[in-house]
């Protein structure tokens, strides 16, 4: 265990936050080791992932442990299906890949989404039309009141819109060990009509994509639109797209003719990056933290220098400005520690 540990290298915002512990765990028996440890010591424990989804606004005075959990098994079930278990600490685009090299389709479209396997339940991560709620068989987690494995299928997950019982009220008790995924084998579910895909395919000459093909697709879209958290720092989108009645949406559409929404059912979702630039927001900096130019959705530790404080102080005001203009609340993405 280490003392007084920067937590900067492991965050993808890059700012400093010292843990007072720091431990890097490689096994459920090592985690169950150091959690017994800290239990006496009555230590607060955070969990790190690759820290993409992390904002940290202050030390952290308890016990941060680094889930390094590694390995991947695979057990074909039937004429096209595969189910695939990654432990918690392997990286989430590797894991893709690796699909992709076997030829398992169902994880393309969500290709180069940063952070690691284990965290990906925690916020059922998304993109381009698919949530891993849509190929999520189970997960393996860890009860941290009675240090004993537990199973959740894809019921006791709870997953929604970027969240799961990991973020309500499962949050702090439970760590993912490993994750299992349904993929196929042969007769793959293609996807190409959400975001981009169709016209990047397009541009390769792709009449018949493969998963392969996709999976290319979505990295070009998002290295040409999303900003490197190794150059700039950042957590991806911020906000959560907010959804609002259908009968507020009207009204708002009365006053903003322009304003886009994606209706289901009596409810409609509201895109926060567009909320987000009518306020003025894209690509305005204060201080060190900036929006993103190409992704209003996006904060940026601009400088290389922003204190987590200053980054969640400036989404208090963007949050300000859009309930003023539109009243309407956007909720952070991002956790905050
Ligand atoms: C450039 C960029 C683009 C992104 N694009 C997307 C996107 O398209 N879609 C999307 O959904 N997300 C996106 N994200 C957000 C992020 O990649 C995901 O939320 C990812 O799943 C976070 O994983 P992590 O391992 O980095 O989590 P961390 O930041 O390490 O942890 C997130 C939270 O989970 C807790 N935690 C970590 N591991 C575990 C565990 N094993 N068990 C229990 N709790 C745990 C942590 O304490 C923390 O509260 C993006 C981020 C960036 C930087």
């Amino acid at each position: 265990m280490h003392e007084n540990f920067s937590l900067k290298p492991y965050n993808t915002f890059g700012v400093e936050a010292i843990a007072k512990y720091f431990a890097e765990v490689h096994s459920t028996e090592e985690l169950i080791e150091i959690l017994k440890q800290s239990d006496a010591q009555r230590l607060p424990i955070l969990f790190l992932g690759g820290g993409s989804n992390i904002l940290l606004t202050k030390n952290f005075d308890g016990l941060a442990i680094l889930l390094n959990l590694q390995g991947i098994s695979e057990e074909i079930i039937g004429e096209n299906e595969v189910l695939v278990t990654a432990k918690a600490g392997e990286n989430w685009h590797k894991f893709v890949l690796f699909c992709l090299s076997k030829n398992y389709g169902g994880l393309e479209n969500l290709s180069l989404i940063p952070g690691n396997v284990g965290t990906s339940p925690m916020q059922n991560i998304g993109a381009y039309g698919i949530e891993i709620k849509d190929v999520f068989l189970s997960c393996k987690v860890l009860n941290l009141e009675t240090l004993e494995v537990e199973i959740f299928d894809l019921e006791k997950c709870r997953f929604g819109y970027r969240d799961s019982i990991f973020k309500q009220e499962g949050k702090g008790k439970y760590v993912i060990l490993e994750v299992t995924f349904k993929l196929s084998t042969k007769n793959h579910f293609i996807k190409t009509e959400y975001g981009a895909i169709q016209s990047e395919l397009e541009k390769s000459g792709i009449e018949n994509p493969s998963i392969q093909d996709i999976s290319q697709a979505v990295i070009n879209i998002r290295q040409s639109k999303l900003p490197d958290p190794k150059v700039r720092g950042n957590a991806g989108s911020f906000f959560k797209n907010p959804t609002i009645p259908l009968v507020e949406f009207e009204k708002l559409k009365q006053k903003f003719e322009n304003i886009q929404g994606y209706p289901n059912g009596k409810l409609v979702k509201v895109p926060a990056g567009w909320l987000i630039e009518q306020c003025g927001w894209k690509g305005k900096k204060i201080g060190n933290v900036a929006s993103h130019k190409l992704q209003s959705l996006v904060i940026i530790n601009a400088t290389g220098n922003a204190t987590g404080k200053e980054i969640y102080d400036f989404s208090t005001m963007i949050i300000d400005s859009v309930k003023e203009k539109f009243g309407i609340e956007l909720e952070r993405e991002v956790n905050t520690i």
